[in-house]
């Protein structure tokens, strides 16, 4: 058994990352300002967007999206129950409701005919979810919505660097990344709303301070001028500097640590192949390039007699931690309550909910990690 404990995620920081932040600290400015210009402008070259917003979180863009799209009472927003809690959660908090599609049983991925079976009149938006790297499929999506007269804002938590047929995820599009401690790129916490929408742009860049308004003056020095005025109530979601070095660092690795995520899935992969009890995801049937996110797995209950929660235990006392992305948010105890959502209404959602687990996948892991941890997957089922 591994003596030390394997996390499931763990942020790559270098010395040369600790140092930019020191720099910042010793600055004299420490809040948004050059270091977040300069992020916003490479996350915008990388993905190939007319413009990228740094915000808080990804949530926080998620928030204002609803916002500056006048989303609200007697609307309805479309996307998957297989999804992080914080969708959901704007989408009422807006006011309007969520309704859930039920995504591919062996990808994960939300699709159009699932979307289609959810669009009624009072549908303003679909939420699609580039699941754990790989990347749904957007021009069906993207058909669809276009005939309905419907929004799409694409989900970009997991997808820094997917590509899907041939461009960057977010290159033409409404998207949301995250910076969250565990994605891909991090800025501790943090996130960014790219758009080639201008007006969008325009609308979500005041909304993320106060609503104050933006000139060209504020826009090329990333500061409003303190006589700037209100122009409609608006948040406080705006990115640190602190925060903005380290992602300008992280955002020149992201291929590199994509890169190596790679070699470790593909390692997952080829030593799963004849352990039949899990099984991982499938690669979508369309051209990606996969971020690997994370590396799901499906426990096969019925084989191995346990639930997913009681492998996730027994790999934990082996030192080996898992995640689980992501309990279905349609049987999460206020949508249950509150909304009416109830078990049997999205089945291949909830089939994976009950069995899903995510195994350690970080670029600073080894082969060896990977194989410690499919050793201890194999002496879990052999203990059983
Ligand atoms: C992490 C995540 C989010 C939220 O990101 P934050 O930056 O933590 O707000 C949204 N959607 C998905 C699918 C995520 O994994």
């Amino acid at each position: 058994m591994r003596k030390d404990f394997l996390p499931f995620s763990k942020p790559s920081i270098t010395e040369a990352d600790i140092a930019s932040v020191g720099e910042v600290l010793r600055s004299g400015w420490i809040t948004t300002g050059p270091k977040t210009a300069q992020f916003e402008k490479n996350f915008s070259e990388y993905i190939g967007c007319k413009g990228s917003i740094a915000l808080s979180s990804a949530t926080a863009g998620m928030h204002m999206a609803m916002s500056a799209l006048k989303i609200g009472p007697g609307d309805e927003v479309i996307t998957p129950s297989m999804t992080w809690v914080s969708t959901a959660n704007m989408i009422t908090l807006a006011g309007a409701t969520p309704v859930f599609a039920d995504v591919d049983k062996d990808t994960l991925m939300v699709t159009a005919e699932s979307i289609e079976k959810c669009i009624t009149p009072k549908t303003r938006l679909i939420i699609p979810v580039h699941y754990a790297g790989a990347a749904a499929d957007m021009d069906s999506i993207t058909e669809l919505a276009k005939k309905h007269g419907i929004g799409v804002l694409e989900d970009s938590a997991h997808a820094v660097g997917t590509h899907y047929k041939g461009q960057q995820v977010g290159k033409e599009s409404t998207s949301i990344f995250s910076f969250h401690a565990i994605k891909n790129i991090t800025t501790a916490e943090g996130g960014m709303f790219c758009s080639s929408d201008e007006d969008l742009l325009e609308h979500v860049r005041r909304l993320k301070f106060h609503g104050l308004g933006v000139d060209s003056f504020d826009r090329k020095m990333q500061g409003r001028a303190p006589q700037a005025q209100v122009i409609e109530p608006g948040y406080k979601y705006n990115m640190t500097d602190i925060s903005a070095v380290i992602g300008i660092n992280q955002l020149a690795a992201v291929d590199d640590f994509n890169a190596r995520r790679t070699e470790l899935a593909m390692r997952y992969r080829q030593l799963l192949e004849n352990v039949e009890e899990v099984l991982p995801l499938s690669d979508p049937g369309y051209s990606i390039k996969h971020a690997w996110h994370l590396f799901i797995v499906r426990v096969d209950t019925e084989k191995t007699g346990i639930t997913r929660n009681d492998f996730m235990d027994r790999l934990k006392k082996k030192n080996i931690g898992t995640g689980l992305h992501f309990y279905a948010v349609h049987l999460q105890k206020y949508y249950t309550e509150v909304m009416g959502t109830r078990r049997g209404m999205l089945p291949n959602t909830e089939w994976n909910s009950d069995r899903i687990c995510s195994l350690p996948l970080f670029p600073g892991m080894t082969i060896d990690d990977v194989d410690d941890v499919v050793n201890a997957i194999k002496e879990v089922i052999s203990e059983i």
